[in-house]
């Protein structure tokens, strides 16, 4: 969940094994991964990263249905009732969650540009189907309430564009903090849902059909929307980068 700090999946040494016990859920093809990275809070209570393989006894992992987002990615629960693995499994830089921050952040960051997709194919689709489309004599592309939906999903996409283009450059440099991560995130997953949206529309009663693709980028945007870390607390990120105050746990500091 959004509180992902106050993960509760455990590790305990014993010998020359840890041993993982906890529950996963909305993991990312975790069925068909052959090897899997759990975060478990160890004895220590640091966050650390544990590879586990593939039928690893004690690992249960059942595929979730009834998904209307991202439906090409099975998310799965997995739960873990004492999993052993060996100790050369744990991740040797990871120290605590401050660690797992850091690889959020890059993830956070190719989502930025996973929305820009969205939005570029959505309105690539839009701006073919109004042109063809016609209707009161004329292509609706002529018509100027549809021209201004399409001059503004142009200049958001165009905005991302270079968001996300300098944001690369950052990662390029290794200066990208998880502020900026954050921004992007926010800023695209909230454009691109809104050009998705104008999309559909455009395509009238079309546009809810799996053939013309705007229907599907418009699902899998709401699940962009949320995974990653919501666009609120994305936006707390950014504040707390701002600021220097953290918002989002009022009782915790740092
Ligand atoms: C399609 C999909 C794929 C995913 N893939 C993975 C994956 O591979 N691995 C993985 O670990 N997780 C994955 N997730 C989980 C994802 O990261 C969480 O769904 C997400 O972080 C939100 O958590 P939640 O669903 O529990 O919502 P909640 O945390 O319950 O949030 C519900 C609402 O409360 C708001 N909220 C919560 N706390 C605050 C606060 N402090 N201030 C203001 N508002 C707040 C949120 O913004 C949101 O609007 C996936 C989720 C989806 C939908």
């Amino acid at each position: 969940g959004s509180d992902a700090v106050a993960l509760e999946t455990r590790a305990h040494r014993d010998g020359s094994h840890f041993v993982l016990d906890g529950r996963k859920r909305w993991i990312g093809n975790g069925s068909i991964a052959d090897v899997l990275l759990v975060w478990a809070r160890g004895e220590d209570g640091e966050v650390g990263g544990y590879l586990v393989e593939a039928g690893t006894p004690g690992m249960s992992v059942a595929r979730m249905t009834g998904k209307t987002a991202l439906r090409a990615v099975w998310q799965t629960e997995i739960e873990l009732e004492g999993v052993r693995v060996p100790a050369e499994a744990r991740l040797e830089h990871c120290h605590s969650f401050r660690d797992v921050a850091r690889v959020l952040a890059r993830t956070r960051y190719t989502v930025a540009w996973r929305a820009l997709g969205l939005a570029l194919g959505a309105y690539e689709a839009a701006l073919a189907y109004a042109l063809e489309r016609e209707q009161f004599g004329r292509p609706i592309a002529a018509y100027q309430l549809v021209q201004d939906k399409l001059s503004k999903m142009l200049a958001d996409i165009t905005g991302m564009q270079l968001l996300n283009l300098r944001l690369s450059q950052l990662v390029q440099d290794d200066r990208l903090t998880a502020g900026m991560a954050s921004m992007a995130k926010m800023t695209c997953a909230a454009k691109a849902r809104g050009i998705v949206a104008d999309a559909r529309d455009i395509l009238g009663g079309n546009g809810i059909l799996l053939e013309n693709h705007v229907a599907r980028h418009h699902a899998d945007m709401e699940a962009i929307f949320t995974f990653e870390g919501t666009d609120s607390i994305q936006s707390l990120i950014v504040g707390r980068e701002i600021t220097g105050i953290q918002a989002i746990a009022p009782s915790r500091s740092g």
